[in-house]
């Protein structure tokens, strides 16, 4: 599969939602792939991409983003707080804000630094025990304490159950980010982007659709 062809599946799904192609952002998984797979995909023009682990996101694109301008870098993955300034360094965007140690700490910094990623705020839908997230029925109070420390909250993130239909979990995040008046929604991976689309997902996290099977 090539970025051509998901850009084309990206736009054909908005259509069919009634939606224009330009409402949604493609972020290209790169994290655990050669540079060998993701040069190509630079060199075709897309400048949007996922990290999940800030330390390889640094050592790869250190060198690489200055080499193509425009390139942003978005935190996908589980972040510690001794790494949310590097995090907040070098990312345009963070899409797993998941507790309040790490709102405080991002706070503190923005403060400090007067900058700020564009955050969204992971609700684990699916209320697994393992995986990182606020619970649905806390994230209305947590986005209320995010919004109370300045921080910028454009959204909700969400990676559903493995095992399970994803489009309850789409429209339950929808429901949730419209009562809290939040327009960004990052949901949708190699296996369900389409439905994330139709179900109104304005940012798709797609890796191994775009760039092969990564190394474990
Ligand atoms: C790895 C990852 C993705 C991409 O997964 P694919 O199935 O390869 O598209 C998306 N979101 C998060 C949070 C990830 O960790």
């Amino acid at each position: 599969m090539s970025l051509d062809a998901i850009t084309a599946r990206i736009a054909q799904a908005a259509r069919e939602a009634g939606r224009a192609p330009e409402e949604i952002t493609l972020i290209a998984v790169s994290k655990k792939q050669p540079e060998e797979r993701v040069l190509p995909v630079l060199e075709a023009g897309q400048r949007v991409f996922g990290e999940n682990r800030v330390q390889e996101a640094q050592s790869r694109w250190g060198a690489l983003a200055p080499r193509f301008a425009g390139t942003e870098i978005h935190i996908i993955g589980p972040l510690q707080t001794n790494k949310a300034r590097a995090a907040m360094e070098m990312a345009h965007a963070i899409h797993s804000l998941d507790r309040m140690k790490l709102a405080t700490t991002l706070a503190r910094l923005a403060q400090e630094t007067g900058r700020c990623p564009e955050l969204f705020v992971q609700v684990n839908t699916g209320a697994e025990p393992q995986k990182a997230g606020v619970l649905p029925d806390e994230a209305d109070g947590f986005v209320a304490e995010c919004r109370r420390l300045d921080l910028p909250v454009v959204g909700l993130m969400c990676i559903p159950p493995a095992e399970e239909d994803p489009a309850p979990h789409f429209d339950l995040l929808r429901e949730i980010a419209a009562r809290n008046d939040l327009k960004g929604l990052s949901m949708g991976m190699s296996g369900d982007f389409e439905t994330a689309i139709a179900r109104g997902a304005t940012h798709v996290r797609v890796g191994s659709a775009i760039f092969g099977a990564r190394a474990s």
